[in-house]
């Protein structure tokens, strides 16, 4: 599938992280009450590891929609939430659709969905 998928390594910008197992594709929780300090308003969870990510990568990958599904149900013990994670795949793939392979995304979050901010490079960590 042609999606948002979790970088395998994160840049040096301030207040970037990428606690996303590396390649895992992304899908969308909303963000809490505490979003300014815990950075969910800026990052897309790995439908994997349900970590977050503030850099998404566009690219054509394999989807284990079953282990999502299985993983965000178990989670939060909801078949729902399961079915959720699953569907949020979906969707952000329509939504990034347009980009090329290879485009690097941040994101804004809220509760109705994600705004895209385009970067120019894969970031890269260095300490
Ligand atoms: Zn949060």
């Amino acid at each position: 599938m042609k999606t948002l998928f979790a970088p395998s390594t994160v840049g040096r910008a301030k207040g970037e992280f990428a606690w996303t197992d590396p390649g895992e594709p992304l899908t969308f929780f909303p963000p809490c009450d505490r979003a300014e300090s815990c950075g969910c308003n800026r990052s897309l969870p790995g439908a994997y590891s349900t970590k977050g990510t503030t850099v998404g990568i566009v690219k054509e990958a394999p989807v284990d929609e079953h282990h999502t599904r299985m993983t965000w149900a178990e989670a939060w013990n909801s078949e729902e939430t399961g079915r959720r994670a699953v569907a949020d795949i979906h969707k952000l793939a329509r939504a990034v659709d347009a980009f090329p392979m290879g485009t690097v995304l941040k994101f804004t979050v809220t509760a109705g969905g994600v705004k895209f901010r385009r970067i120019v490079r894969e970031p890269r960590f260095r300490k």
